[in-house]
């Protein structure tokens, strides 16, 4: 740990708010406010990533030191860390919610490692900061597992991600209202070393507008390119004018769409995709009240919050997007003379996400080529799933089994959840395979290729709601080895692991409404 470089640019260009200590308050003009993580009483390391270890250059003898938990559970600093809260608003649900802020996220650096890559390490649940408000800037195990399975798990699958290096038990208790019904009870406490070249959000850009500061919005911008999109500020020498400005927003917009493309063809759904909790580089960000679809169900949502207004449901995340990226646009538009380019770069985001979703699609069915009509086909098969309440992974993997020459529905009978539905929909699926398996013999793809295309777009496992919380079940008895599995498995998302079924599984009927499994909160 000792050996790690920093380079902490954001504190260095950017304005700080001139007050120390963690007294909740409304920062103006500044982006970032000074802070330190407050110390807790027994930090102990529960798992980490060697592939988060080995991108810093952490040596493998290092992980578990004294050292090492002592800098990750908040209790001490390496040199050359300058911790710091970042200043930011963002619209909650559709409404504009002004100063929010790292309220339990504190970036202790940014480390260049041995590629020159640069590296920001934040730890999440380590103490109060001024943008606390009312809460206590800690967080739960169980959230703290949620976070760092699910980081890791996502990079794994392929999808943009901020990652995790540690997770660290505090020893200390949170006390935590789950479903905000008047029972609030204490929960173990933990704190998550969170990974990404950058954690600057849209509601970074969205406050400094708010309040008027057109100045302190231009900064922001011109740093954020500068440091985060280097290739863009190289191929325009680097002058900040509104050609780059307008090229960084398409960038951002591309970014977003590949990234909520990537989530459907998993099967994640975020759960709160207010404009606070997206990344400016298109990372999946704040693990929260995520959920996986298991059953396919387009009305989805995990977090009990959204219950109501299912803004954030799966099916939804593409449109939510858009209105993100517009929130970001309306924020961006002071520091362009046109707003031109800002609708450029939101048409940018629905090309973009057309056309990866075509390829997703051409790449889970098995098909060479994509054509026009394999979207229609994709719509009927997610009405047919939906329907007949299938499961999303376990149908996918499964498709990869059919025999294009004579495709029988009984290939598939893993997936159902329900005999009465399967059978009531037995002549719509059977109808659809046919249709399937044609459209895979006029495309010609060889068997093995077919196969193996679809291998690498459908993964076998992804961390089922249920399986987080079975691990987490366990860990909250001190038995962390639930943790270690499930990580070790979902390192290697697309491959047949032997021994390995348990995690391929259909939920089982008793995690269908256990809190945790198929409801979660955004209390954490
Ligand atoms: P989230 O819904 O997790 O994205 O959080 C929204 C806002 O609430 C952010 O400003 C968080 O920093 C803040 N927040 C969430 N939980 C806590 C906590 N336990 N202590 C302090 N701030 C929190
Ligand atoms: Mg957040």
């Amino acid at each position: 740990m000792q050996a790690l470089r920093f380079d902490n640019a954001f504190v260095r260009e950017l304005p700080a708010d001139p007050q120390a200590g963690p007294r909740r308050r409304q920062v103006h003009g500044a982006l970032y406010s000074h802070i330190e993580p407050t110390p807790v009483a027994a930090p102990r390391l529960i798992a980490h990533s060697r592939e988060v270890a080995v991108l810093l250059g952490i040596d493998a003898a290092e992980i578990g030191s004294p050292d090492f938990v002592r800098v990750l559970g908040g209790n001490g600093l390496l040199e050359g860390m300058q911790p710091y809260a970042a200043n930011y608003g963002g619209h909650q649900f559709g409404h504009w919610a002004g100063q929010l802020g790292d309220g339990r996220a504190i970036t202790l650096g940014e480390t260049i490692n041995a590629a020159g890559e640069r590296w920001e390490l934040q730890l999440k649940g380590a103490g109060p900061t001024p943008y606390s408000r009312s809460a206590d800037g800690r967080a739960v195990l169980r959230s703290s597992v949620r976070e760092f399975l699910c980081s890791e798990a996502m990079h794994h699958l392929g999808v943009p991600t901020t990652r995790a290096l540690s997770l660290v038990a505090t020893g200390e208790e949170v006390v935590r209202d789950m479903f905000y019904d008047g029972h609030p009870k204490a929960e173990p406490g933990a704190i998550v070393c969170r990974v990404a070249p950058s954690f600057i959000r849209f509601g970074n850009f969205e406050l400094p507008t708010a309040r008027g500061d057109v100045t302190l919005l231009q900064r922001l911008i011109d740093f954020t390119i500068h440091r985060d999109f280097p290739e863009l500020a190289a191929a325009n020498s680097g002058v900040p004018n509104e050609e780059l400005r307008a090229s960084w927003f398409t960038e951002v917009c591309e970014r977003t769409a590949r990234m909520i493309a990537h989530w459907m063809r998993v099967g994640f759904v975020h759960g709160v995709m207010n404009t606070d909790n997206m990344s400016i580089l298109g990372l999946t960000i704040d693990y929260g009240p995520y959920g996986w679809i298991d059953d396919f169900d387009l009305d989805w949502t995990p977090n009990t919050t959204d219950a109501e207004g299912r803004r954030y449901r799966f099916g939804q995340q593409p449109q939510i997007a858009h209105w993100n990226l517009s929130r970001l646009a309306n924020a961006l538009a002071p520091a362009f003379a046109s707003v031109d380019p800002l609708h450029a770069g939101l048409q940018r985001y629905m090309d973009t996400y057309a056309t990866a979703e075509r390829g997703h699609i051409a790449a889970k069915l098995g098909v060479a080529r994509s054509r026009d009509e394999d979207v229609e086909l994709m719509q009927t098969l997610y009405g047919l799933l939906q329907t007949a309440e299938v499961d999303m992974t376990l149908f996918f993997r499964a498709l990869i089994d059919v025999d294009v020459a004579a495709p029988v529905l009984k290939t598939l009978d893993g997936a159902f959840y329900d005999d009465q539905k399967r059978r009531e929909a037995e002549p719509a699926f059977d109808a659809w395979l046919a249709r399937y398996a044609a459209r895979v013999r006029d495309d010609g793809l060889p068997r093995a290729d077919r196969r193996a295309r679809m291998q690498a777009a459908n993964p076998r496992y992804v961390l089922r709601n249920y399986l987080a919380q079975q691990a987490i079940d366990r860990a909250e008895e001190g038995d962390d080895t639930g943790i270690h599995e499930l990580l070790e498995v979902l390192r290697r998302p697309y491959e047949d692991q032997s021994g390995r079924n348990e995690f391929a599984q259909r939920r089982p009927d008793w995690a269908r409404s256990r809190a945790g499994c198929s409801m979660l909160s955004c209390s954490s």
